[in-house]
Formats: C-alpha cells, structure tokens, sequence
C-alpha cells in the first residue's frame, strides 16, 4: 500500500452539516408556508444550476421562491438558509489534528453553491482545515461525477493511491475508488479513527 500524502474530505454531512438539504427545505416550507411540492419541483429544477456555480443565490431564490409575491422578504430566507449550517466537532477535531500535524495535504471536495460555501468557510474557519477547496461551485463539476476527483489530482500533482476520500454517501466514494483512491465512508467520529489508522494515517491521538 502507497504511503498516505493527502487527505481530501467532503463538508458537509462530515465536519458541517449539510448546507441545504432536505430536511432544511422542509423546515424552510413550515417555516415561510411554502407549498412543499412546488418548492420541491423547482429546487429539484433549479439546484444542480446553482450547486455548480452557474447561477447565484439570488437566481436560485428568483427561481424557487420570488417569481412571485411572498409575504417575507429575500433577507429572511437568505438568514434561514445560511443559519442551517452547524459544526460537527468531534469529526472535525480529527480533521484538524491531521492539519495540525502538517504531515498531510489536506483538500476539500465538496458540492455547495457558491455563497454557501464562501459563508461556511468563512463562518467555520475552514482554511484552518483545508489548504485547498475543491467545491463544485468553483470546479464546476460536482460529486458523484468523476471530473472533480479528476480536477482535484491533476491540480494537486497526486497519485489516486497516495490520497484518501472521506464522505458520508456512498455514491460519492465510487468513482473515486474506480480512479485507484483509497476512499473512507464516514459515518461516525470513532469510525472515521479506525478507518484512518487502518490506512496508516497518523496524527489520531484520542
Ligand atoms: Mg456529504
């Protein structure tokens, strides 16, 4: 086995939670009295668009809520959305123990739209964690297709086998596992130790 140089990891589901998933779309339809199915259609339509950068917030929200008159107001929903995301801290702690130890390259490979991201990694500090982030917004290609794990080893200068890719779904760990990257499916903090350890990766005191 190659010895382990870098670490790519998704966000949100690991160390966040996810930015603007369902479970939040939900809420936000009880919160603001959205007609769930309509909401749902023209996320579903709309959010590939945005996730990938080539839309912004505010033509996501054109798209989804504002094409027609709502009894709140683009602020309101925008502080809903961005007050969705929350820290993980004992998943991230471990991320931070391997930046620390500066003995690893350390990416992120992450779907999120721009203004998320650029809010979440500004709000969590996650320059402390990533040298570099490869989020679908600015790669524009997005999880689980192989072009960003692609773009993320081409501009890194890395063998697959020397990096490994942690995210929580299972899809997304395919096609990074089909390029020859050791891949890790978090589900848990102490998982997360083992699977490391098991890979060789140092730096995971207790
Ligand atoms: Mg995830």
């Amino acid at each position: 086995m190659a010895e382990i140089t870098t670490v790519f990891s998704d966000i949100g589901g690991v160390i966040l939670t996810n930015g603007w998933d369902r479970g939040s779309r939900r809420e936000a339809a009880n919160t603001f009295h959205l007609n769930w199915e309509e909401f749902q259609d023209r996320h579903d339509l709309t959010f590939p668009a945005f996730d990938a950068g080539q839309i912004t917030l505010n033509e996501y929200l054109d798209r989804t809520l504002f094409y027609r008159p709502r009894s709140f107001t683009r602020e309101a929903f925008t502080a809903f959305m961005f007050a969705q995301s929350k820290e993980y801290p004992e998943a991230r702690a471990i991320l931070d123990q391997l930046a620390a130890s500066k003995e690893y390259f350390m990416g992120a490979i992450n779907n999120e739209p721009l203004e998320l991201n650029q809010y979440r990694i500004e709000t969590f500090h996650l320059k402390r964690t990533f040298l570099v982030f490869f989020s679908s917004c600015y790669v524009r290609a997005r999880k689980p297709d192989e072009a960003i794990f692609r773009f993320a080893l081409q501009v890194t200068q890395r063998a697959p086998g020397e990096c490994v890719f942690i995210d929580d779904r299972p899809l997304n760990l395919e096609c990074p596992q089909r390029l020859g990257m050791n891949v890790i499916h978090y589900q848990a903090p102490e998982q997360l130790r083992t699977e490391l350890s098991k890979l060789g990766i140092k730096a995971v005191p207790r």
